[in-house]
């Protein structure tokens, strides 16, 4: 969900964070609430009992005024006598004096007389009848729809003549002043049981829903103490006191409640602050998430980015700033970049240098021209400097003081052209650029070049006269001849040894006639067709297995006038002419002819076939060849020079997967020559590596072929890829290459390429000798 570990980690924090103050918020507010609720169940029933406290004190009073009247003389001959006037200035002094809402008499016949003369209506009946059955009758009287408490006391003169009733009004007036005594801000009212209900005594309308009002009325009244009173204007908690009713009239009671919105609002400003902090907490554990997750991700993400970089072929290394697991993965990465970084220094030095001289080769040489036509130099000129004699000379002081010749040859050179790169091309060629107004002056530096060995050349066991012949070319020269200058160089010098010059310039038209080239590839065409072109195969031997597996085809040509001509001579003119695909078709196909034929006898063989990287850029091919290759039943494998494939990275690329997702075998050829990064390589799904025959020639005498090849069979391992060494000739070579984990091997000690017939033969010797000694 989230692909970045930094969003991850913000999240998770972020969101604990997030749920524990949720949780303690939560908490807190509960107990706040809870809090709250306790307090107020308490004020209630302190409130309760505050409020009979009231009762009783005004019940006293009450009591009081009755009783004082009751036992005044006047007052009971006044009643004696039917004396209303009398009566009613008593009552009225009375009520005046106390304080009381409501005085009256009763008389032993119900007769109701008040203080005002007013009449009572059915609160008369209701007392009168009360009187009747109770002699000292109290409680909860409605008058005239309003609640009043009551009390009564008997007039005595001395027989029972009547009753003195005072009653104070219950109203809102009354219940305000319980309000103000208690200590929470209550809400005090006096319902009465009308209808089924419980509803305001005073006719006020009820604060809250009548049912629910009523429900909980009820439920307090069976339960006693406070309880939660829900209705519309919110919960409260409330308390129902059942007040006792005087006679027989509705029952009453008292309704304390308090809303709890009201109560819990003192803890409003804490619940606010709790929830501020809260978010604030929150807000900064996000950004305090945010802020972690990218120290703990930032060395991470570097790694990730080195890790990118370096797959990109890039040099990297990583800063490391603590000392951590992740700081010594970053060491550990860092070593493992420099490593990389090392050895691919060390192949590309190896790549880039001859072995025997220590000069860089030819294709340092021609790195070099290429880097002098980008950078726009004119007048570019290649000198191939052959040294004369060479068989003889190498014979006469042999191998070591020959490399040592040449490198004497080079310092000289060298020292005449301080800048110029001095290349050994081949073993009696050096090779160096320089750049001339024409060619003249071309020829004037050739010579100059030769002055310098006017000195015989002095090594550690002989004293050498050394004749030079030197070859020029012009970089950008047209016209016919081998495209490469450093070619057209070489062939300079054989021009010039012909023609017995010291110095001579490339000849084109001394070089050969195009039109017999173009007439070289008609007739390989036809020679295809007639039969004069074959297969030979060269057998390659998995040196785990002790046996061959596989065997490489390639191409012979037996020419009815210019006799056998060698793969070299016509190939290289085949690709520039565009007649390469006519002759890959046809030697793919034999190719599988062959494998068929062999399997027939009995002989399972990987069949490699050479395919020129000329042909990568040809899709049409790659129909053909996915064509014939789906028909074989065998195991085919492409053998692609890397070289080639560096030219057109793209579409090559493309095709190359094409063939490897058809199951093809891709097998990267003369690796060593051409300049294959690490990560260049990683894009190629090929399957084989083959180290070319110049490394493996020498990997049992120089030590920098011995270093190359060990560490390209690592590098290759390490992507996964089968090593293959051509041209091995000893058996030092081929222990020395089975010692370094070489899976496969190739060259005149196993085999020579040999035409189909001989190769049954050799495959059915090579079994019965794996089988001895396997
Ligand atoms: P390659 O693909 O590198 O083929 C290996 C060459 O090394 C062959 O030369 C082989 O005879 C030679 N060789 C094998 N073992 C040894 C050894 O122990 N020591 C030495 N010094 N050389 C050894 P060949 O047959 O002359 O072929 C030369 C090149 O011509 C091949 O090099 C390949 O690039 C090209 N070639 C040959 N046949 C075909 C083909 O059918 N199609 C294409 N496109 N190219 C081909
Ligand atoms: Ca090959
Ligand atoms: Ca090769």
């Amino acid at each position: 969900m989230f692909r970045r570990l930094r969003t991850k980690l913000t999240v998770l924090y972020a969101g604990l964070f997030g749920v524990a103050l949720i949780l303690i918020s939560l908490a807190v507010y509960g107990a706040v609430e809870s809090n709250a609720e306790r307090v107020t169940r308490q004020e209630l029933a302190a409130s309760g009992t505050v409020f009979d406290r009231l009762w009783s004190l005004r019940s006293q009073q009450l009591e009081d005024g009755a009783a004082l009247l009751s036992r005044d003389f006047g007052f009971r001959s006044a009643v004696a006598t039917h004396d209303m006037a009398t009566i009613e200035s008593a009552l009225e002094n009375l009520r005046q004096r106390f304080g009381i809402d409501l005085a009256f008499i009763v008389g032993v016949d119900g007769q109701v007389a008040t203080s005002d003369g007013r009449p009572l209506g059915e609160a008369g009946r209701t007392v009168a009848e009360a009187l009747q059955s109770e002699d000292a009758a109290s409680g909860v009287l409605m008058v005239h729809g309003r609640p009043y408490q009551a009390i009564s006391a008997p007039i005595l003169s001395p027989t029972l003549t009547g009753w003195v009733v005072f009653a104070a009004r219950l109203d809102e007036r009354e219940m305000g002043s319980l309000e103000k005594l208690s200590a929470i801000p209550l809400e005090a009212e006096v319902l009465n049981r009308r209808g089924g209900g419980w509803v305001s005594a005073d006719g006020r309308p009820n604060a809250g829903d009548t049912a629910q009002v009523s429900r909980f009325v009820e439920r307090s009244l069976a339960r006693g103490g406070p309880g939660v009173l829900d209705t519309s204007a919110g919960p409260a908690i409330a308390l129902a006191k059942p007040l006792k009713a005087m006679g027989p009239g509705a029952p009453a009671v008292l309704l304390l409640r308090y809303p709890l919105a009201r109560a819990l609002a003192p803890y409003r400003a804490l619940t606010g602050v709790i929830l501020a902090t809260g978010l604030l907490g929150l807000a900064l554990s996000i950004v305090g998430s945010w802020a972690l997750a990218r120290t703990v991700t930032r060395p991470i993400s570097a790694l990730d980015d080195a890790a990118r970089r370096l797959q990109r072929g890039e040099s990297v290394a990583v800063a490391v700033e603590t000392r951590d697991e992740i700081a010594r993965l970053a060491e550990s990465f860092n070593a493992m970049a420099a490593e990389i970084g090392a050895r691919e220094r060390r192949i590309t030095h190896l790549a880039m240098h001859d072995a025997d001289t220590e000069l860089p080769n030819r294709l340092a040489l021609e790195r070099r021209l290429v880097d002098l036509a980008s950078g726009g130099a004119d007048g570019v000129f290649v000198a191939a400097v052959g040294v004369d004699r060479y068989a003889h000379l190498r014979a006469a002081i042999g191998h070591e003081q020959w490399s040592a010749l040449l490198r004497e040859v080079g310092a000289r050179l060298q020292r005449r052209m301080p800048g110029a790169t001095i290349a050994r091309l081949s073993s009696d060629m050096l090779g160096l650029a320089f750049q001339a107004l024409d060619r003249g002056e071309a020829r004037a530096v050739a010579t100059g070049l030769l002055a310098a060995f006017d000195e015989p050349v002095r090594l550690a066991r002989a004293t050498v006269d050394v004749a030079l012949t030197i070859g020029l070319a012009e970089q950008d020269a047209t016209g016919p001849g081998p495209a490469s200058p450093v070619e057209r160089a070489n062939v300079a010098v054989e021009q010039a040894r012909a023609a017995r010059q010291p110095v001579g310039l490339f000849d084109a038209d001394a070089y050969g006639d195009p039109a017999s080239n173009l007439s070289l590839m008609s007739e390989m065409i036809e020679g295809l067709a007639a039969g004069q072109l074959s297969l030979h195969h060269q057998p390659k031997h998995d040196i785990r297995r002790g046996r061959v597996t596989g065997v490489e085809a390639l191409v012979r040509w037996r020419h009815p006038t210019r006799g056998f001509l060698p793969p070299d001579r016509f190939i290289g003119l085949a690709e520039q002419t565009g007649h390469i695909r006519a002759l890959t078709e046809w030697v793919l196909h034999e190719a599988i002819e062959h494998q068929a034929a062999m399997r027939l006898a009995g002989r399972e063989v990987d069949m490699s076939v050479n395919i020129s990287g000329r042909l990568l850029g040809d899709p049409d091919f790659a129909d053909v060849a996915l064509a014939m290759a789906a028909r074989a039943e065998g195991r085919v494998c492409f053998e692609i020079t890397e070289t080639a494939v560096v030219e057109n990275p793209d579409l090559a690329l493309a095709l190359i997967d094409r063939f490897s997702k058809a199951r093809i075998g891709i097998s990267i050829d003369d690796y060593g020559t051409g300049l294959s990064s690490l990560a260049y390589l990683k894009q190629i799904p090929a399957h084989e590596l083959k180290i070319d025959k110049a490394f493996v020639v020498g990997v049992s005498e120089a030590q920098r072929d011995a270093l190359l090849v060990r560490s390209t069979i690592d590098l290759a391992h390490s992507l996964g890829l089968k090593v293959t060494a051509e041209g091995v000739e000893t058996d030092t070579a081929y222990a020395l290459l089975a010692g370094m984990g070489c899976d496969l091997a190739q060259g005149y000690l196993i085999a020579r390429p040999m035409p189909l017939k001989e190769l049954l033969t050799f495959l059915h010797e090579d079994e019965v000798e794996a089988r001895r000694y396997g």
